[in-house]
């Protein structure tokens, strides 16, 4: 099928103008001043305003699952809005997409997580569960459980909880502090033995994490949090023993593990949910993006049954979103995961991601690239400096490998400091993935030391 250009009144040139007029955009350089103004998609291409194609290979924030352009969930999304597009699900009332959500979130999620409670985004569902793990100590008797273990690295979002359980330097600088009694972690990260003092990572971590135990007071922590992969931290995959050791010291001491599925549940590390294949056991699960493959917004929380009951006790759980349990969004969401389920998204995302990885392999031998990894359709490469040191590459802003691949090569793809992520659609096709990674060959090629390229 060819695509005619996208029908837009105005030009990109004129957009980018209005954008920078209006729009205050997360994360973007002060430095910065083009804009990439998108109208339209369909599977893994991208149109610009201006009716250039991309190959998108991020799938935005790591989430539009099934692809774009889907008719099957516009429809289902229209016909929804008929029928009922918001009511409340405050006190007693409900609504029938809601309910029927959560009874396929339970079908698909390990046994004991048989609760939902919905957000609006993965920043609020990390919001939900660190709250709910402190009433749920609080509920039970122990008030002075409150302390939350994160990790260096980590992503849970940025609201005051969420945010201060991210791990991530820049999202604490110029905001006060965050919220009190949390504690980061170092980071699971098998390329950078070095920061383990010669020992194995994992039996550093778990020291750290005993050490940590011991000078809090067990009984003071709430809840560990973490993603069974982290994501915007660098796609970094921790070593397979890491989850199991963690879950038996908590379990131990009697600190509930929240798992951060935000990026990897539904298919996109191979499985509907990443958290029990990698050994950490949740009690609760954080859930967004994938959720719809972002066709409209919504998360949950997926919590084991006695948690759900005793913040829902008597005095109720004191908490939630006015789109809680939004008809049309949970509409959305079933139709989306009957999607990935009927495309057996999750076994190709395992398959496409060893073929994506394969064909990244060569760059192996460049100096620059000290690390190729990642988990299903979650992918990255490592830059180094220095390939001894390991010593982080730093890409020039604005003129990074993901620059020149959007604007040279039409490719998509996102810098994470000297990390090149790439999340593309489940559904993006084996020619598809060799065109993305033969664009990135070809840049890399190009890279020189002092981070500019060759012209090619
Ligand atoms: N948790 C993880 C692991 C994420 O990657 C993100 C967003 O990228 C969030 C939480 C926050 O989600 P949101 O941006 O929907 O608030």
């Amino acid at each position: 099928m060819t695509m005619t250009s996208p029908q837009t009144t105005r030009s990109g040139t004129e957009l980018a103008e209005l954008d920078r007029k209006y729009l205050v955009h997360p994360n973007l350089h002060g430095a910065i001043s083009n804009r990439c103004v998108l109208v339209r998609g369909q599977g893994c291409r991208l149109w610009d305003a201006d009716g250039t194609e991309y190959l998108d290979g991020t799938a935005g924030l790591w989430l539009v699952e099934v692809g774009h352009g889907r008719e099957e969930i516009a429809e289902v999304a229209a016909r929804q809005m008929r029928e009922l597009a918001y009511f409340t699900s405050f006190w007693e009332f409900s609504n029938d997409k809601a309910i029927a959500l959560a009874e396929r979130l339970t079908e698909l999620a390990p046994a004991n997580l048989s609760k939902i409670f919905y957000t609006s985004g993965g920043s609020e569902s990390n919001e939900t569960a660190i709250k709910a793990a402190r009433l749920y100590h609080f509920r039970r008797g122990e008030p002075q459980r409150r302390w939350i273990l994160s990790r260096q690295f980590a992503y849970h979002g940025v609201g005051y909880g969420s945010g201060t359980a991210t791990g991530l330097d820049q999202y604490h600088h110029g905001f006060g502090e965050g919220i009190p009694e949390v504690e980061h972690l170092t980071v699971p990260y098998p390329f950078h033995e070095e920061f383990y003092n010669g020992q194995p990572a994992t039996d550093f971590l778990i020291a750290e994490l005993e050490a940590t135990i011991e000078r809090i007071g067990a009984e003071n922590i709430a809840a560990m949090i973490g993603e069974p992969i982290i994501g915007a931290g660098g796609v970094i995959v921790p070593p397979d023993d890491y989850w199991p050791r963690v879950r038996t010291v908590l379990k131990k001491h009697g600190i509930l593990m929240i798992a951060d599925e935000v990026v990897t549940a539904f298919g996109r590390t191979g499985s509907w949910f990443a958290s029990p294949d990698a050994g950490m056991e949740p009690d609760m699960i954080s859930v967004a993006k994938g959720i719809t493959s972002g066709y409209v917004p919504l998360g949950a929380v997926l919590m084991r049954e006695d948690i759900g009951e005793v913040i829902a006790g008597e005095d109720g759980f004191h908490h939630g979103f006015t789109y809680y349990g939004h008809p049309v969004a949970c509409a959305t969401a079933l139709e989306n995961i009957d999607i990935i389920e009927r495309e057996s998204l999750a076994t190709e995302a395992k398959r496409k991601g060893e073929l994506l990885r394969a064909e990244l392999a060569p760059l192996a031998d460049n100096p620059l690239v000290g690390d190729i990894r990642g988990r299903g359709l979650l992918a990255a490469l490592e830059f180094v400096a220095d390939p001894q040191t390991r010593a982080p590459f730093e890409f020039p802003v604005g003129e990074g490998l993901a620059d020149l691949l959007r604007d040279e090569y039409h490719v998509i793809v996102r810098e994470l400091g000297p990390v090149v992520a790439m999340s593309p659609p489940l559904v993006i096709t084996d020619d598809q993935i060799r065109r993305l990674a033969s664009a990135i060959r070809d840049a890399v090629g190009r890279l020189r030391p002092d981070g500019t390229f060759e012209a090619s």
